[in-house]
């Protein structure tokens, strides 16, 4: 019986998942990605728990999450009432308590961006302003919707383009360490614009660590299509999109993603609130399981918790039952084929496109690759295939970054043989000794061709296991 889904989760990591036993669990029950978010994380927590996950599971990829432009309100400890109608100012961070009438915020250029009438959301958009003039750096509001505004909550401008000249410095030193650490991922905050994108390339260098564009505002929406092109995947934050956003057009955003993103081949995942009742009771409610089930249908690679389990009180049952819904709704789908190109060379891709078809026909139990560079599995994965493509591989790296694909499971082996068939029997080998397979299952293998230099072959076999272990 398959115990995990072919759906993939990632969790953030937080005080509630600190501690070893949980997150072995949790690996066991289905995480497949730590994520730290360095909006909570400060360096040393960057570097104690990705040293911990290296060091109690090292077959486990890290995410960074970076901080991002967040704009958040400052220089008060105390919480403070708003009250419809009343006028507030906003500052500039002056690093000293904020004068009465005035909030002081961690964007300097605020007035340069804003107009009479912008709505200025705070707290998620619990609390609204209204603009109602500028006066030097002074953005004076009135409350629209009132509340109680506690200390470094954020500050969303939606509709309003503000310029970011360079990256934040914590930023900049949490990538750096993130490269240097060999993270398999890193998720940029608030990508806007290629332009964005470039900015945290630059900074990432030469590396074999993949980025993902976490699409959160307006703009990021509308420029998605330029953005997937230099991005290796996309993250739907809709915790920020559904602020920076009207509510009900996440839903449809998360669907039209999701498509793009298997179309390209390229990693999606679905992020926020999956379970966020989960924070509190050890079951979630009906909308929530609904909404992971939809987000499988729907086609994700991956989806994410993000308080639940940094946290919530219950991170361990969050995994476990996320694993279970997508299970059962997987259960329920049949494979979804889709058109379009990925970075795999034509040929790969069409001969991918056949799997889908074959699977089927010839009640094929799995697909081994041979992967040198995870574009194969890429190519396969995004036709949500209901059996598991094992990602033979020598290369770790490769093998944590292709594992949160949906479907791919990584076998490491130490050496790639180069007799494709004594590979081929070594992996068969693996496959069922792991009991995965049966004597009579049949499966795919697709491997380079012995046909030396010529880069562009591949061959695609059809097995029956008895065969290959004889
Ligand atoms: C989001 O906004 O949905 C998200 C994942 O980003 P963050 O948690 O960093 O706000």
């Amino acid at each position: 019986m398959q115990k995990l889904a072919h759906t993939k989760i990632i969790a953030t990591i937080g005080p509630s998942t600190w501690d070893d036993g949980v997150l072995l669990e949790m690996i066991d029950n289905g995480l497949q990605m730590a994520r730290i978010n360095a909006s909570f994380a400060d360096f040393n927590e960057l570097e104690r728990v990705s040293e911990q996950f290296r060091r109690i599971a090292p077959k486990v990829a890290i995410m960074l999450d970076t901080m991002g432009h967040k704009i958040r309100v400052t220089g008060f400890e105390e919480e403070r009432v708003l009250k419809e109608e009343d006028k507030i100012v906003l500052i500039p961070e002056t690093k000293t308590e904020s004068p009465a009438g005035t909030i002081q915020i961690t964007y300097p250029d605020l007035h340069k961006y804003v107009n009479k009438n912008n709505k200025i959301l705070i707290d998620d958009g619990n609390i609204v302003l209204v603009v109602e003039g500028i006066k030097a750096k002074e953005v004076h509001c009135k409350v629209k919707i009132g509340g109680v505004l506690k200390k470094r909550k954020t500050v969303n401008v939606p509709n309003v383009h503000l310029d970011f000249p360079t990256l934040p410095e914590k930023d900049v030193h949490d990538i750096r360490y993130a490269v240097e650490h060999n993270f398999d991922y890193i998720a940029a905050s608030f990508i806007r614009n290629v332009e964005d994108v470039e900015a945290v390339r630059k900074e990432m260098g030469e590396t074999d660590t993949k980025l993902i564009a976490k699409i959160e505002d307006t703009e990021g929406v509308e420029k998605f299509d330029e953005i997937l092109e230099v991005v290796d995947g996309i993250m739907v934050a809709r915790g920020d999109m559904g602020v920076e956003l009207p509510l009900e057009v996440v839903p449809i955003k998360q669907k039209q993603f999701i498509q793009k993103c298997r179309m390209a081949g390229k990693l999606v995942i679905v992020a926020t609130q999956m379970l966020e009742s989960m924070r509190e009771n050890h079951r979630p409610t009906r909308a929530e399981v609904s909404d992971v089930a939809n987000a499988v249908m729907d086609g994700t690679d991956a989806m994410m918790l993000s308080a639940e389990s940094s946290t919530g009180k219950y991170p361990l049952e969050a995994v476990t039952v996320m694993n279970t819904i997508a299970k059962e709704a997987e259960k329920a789908l049949k494979p979804q084929a889709v058109t379009g190109r990925t970075d795999a060379s034509e040929e790969t891709d069409a001969m991918c496109s056949t799997l889908v078809h074959l699977v089927e026909t010839l009640g094929l139990k799995g697909i081994v690759v041979i992967s040198q560079t995870g574009k194969t599995v890429r190519s396969i994965s995004r036709h949500r295939l209901k059996v598991p493509i094992w990602n033979v591989s020598n290369n770790v790296k490769l093998i944590r970054q292709t594992s949160l694909f949906r479907g791919v499971v990584g076998i490491y082996v130490k050496q790639i043989e180069t007799d494709r068939d004594k590979l081929t029997a070594k992996v068969a080998e693996i496959v069922y000794s792991q009991g995965l397979l049966d004597i009579n299952d049949k499966i795919a293998i697709i491997s380079g061709s012995s046909i030396k230099k010529k880069k562009l072959n591949s061959i695609l076999e059809i097995a029956q296991v008895k065969d290959l272990l004889d």
